[in-house]
C-alpha cells in the first residue's frame, strides 16, 4: 500500500540573524522537493514558503510546509505575525546562544507568550538555542533555555545551522509529534 502523507504548518519564530534561515536551508539542501514560491516578492512579503517530504516509517511520509519570514522589519513582522502563525501546528523559535540573552533569548520567550495567547491552543512549540558550534561565545547557559521549556512544557534543543548539529533532529522530532502525539 502506499504510503500516506501527513502535512502540517511549521512556522519559524525569532529575532532576526539568530539564524533561521539558516537552519531550514539545512534541512531542505537534500531534498528533492524544494519550493521558493514567493522568491520574486522576497523584497516585500512576509514570508518564504517551502516544502520537504520525509518518510516517517513505511506507511507515512511527512510533509513540512515551512514559513519562514524574509525581509520584514521587524515591526511589520510583528503586526502581521499572528496571521502568519494562524493555523500552524507548529512552531520553531530560534535564539542565539552566543548572543546576551536580553538580545534574542528574553525575545524568544515572547514569542512563546504570544503563541500562547493567539496561535492554536494545540500548537506543538520547539525552542532552539541556534550556533551551538560557537560554545566558546556561549552568553545563554543551555540551562536557561532548558528550564524555560520545561516550566512551560515546549520541546528544547541546541543546534547548529553551521555544522548541522541537531538539526535534522529538531524538524523530525517535532514531526513525529505532530502526526503521532504521545
Ligand atoms: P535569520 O535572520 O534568523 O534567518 O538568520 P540567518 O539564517 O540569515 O543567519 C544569520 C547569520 O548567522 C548568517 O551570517 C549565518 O551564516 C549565521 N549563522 C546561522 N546559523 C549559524 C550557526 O549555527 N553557527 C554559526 N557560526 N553561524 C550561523
Amino acid at each position: 500500500m502506499a504510503p500516506r502523507t501527513a502535512s502540517f504548518k511549521l512556522v519559524l519564530l525569532g529575532e532576526s540573524a539568530v539564524g533561521k534561515s539558516s537552519l531550514v536551508l539545512r534541512f531542505v539542501r537534500s531534498a528533492t522537493e524544494v519550493r521558493d514560491e514567493f522568491s520574486d516578492f522576497r523584497e516585500s512579503t512576509i514570508a518564504a514558503f517551502l516544502t520537504q517530504t520525509v518518510p516517517l516509517d513505511d506507511s507515512t511520509n511527512i510533509k513540512f510546509e515551512i514559513w519562514d519570514t524574509v525581509g520584514a522589519g521587524q515591526e511589520r513582522y510583528k503586526s502581521l505575525a499572528p496571521i502568519y502563525f494562524r493555523n500552524a501546528n507548529a512552531a520553531v523559535i530560534v535564539y542565539d546562544i552566543t548572543q546576551p540573552p536580553e538580545a534574542s533569548f528574553d525575545k524568544a520567550k515572547s514569542w512563546v507568550r504570544e503563541l500562547q495567547r493567539q496561535a492554536d491552543p494545540n500548537i506543538v512549540i520547539m525552542l532552539v538555542g541556534n550556533k551551538s558550534d560557537l560554545k566558546a561565545s556561549r552568553k545563554v547557559p543551555r540551562e536557561l533555555g532548558e528550564q524555560f521549556a520545561k516550566d512551560e512544557e515546549l520541546l528544547f534543543t541546541e543546534a547548529s545551522a553551521k555544522t548541522g548539529d541537531g538539526v535534522d533532529d529538531l524538524f523530525m522530532s517535532i514531526g513525529e509529534f505532530v502526526v503521532c502525539p504521545k
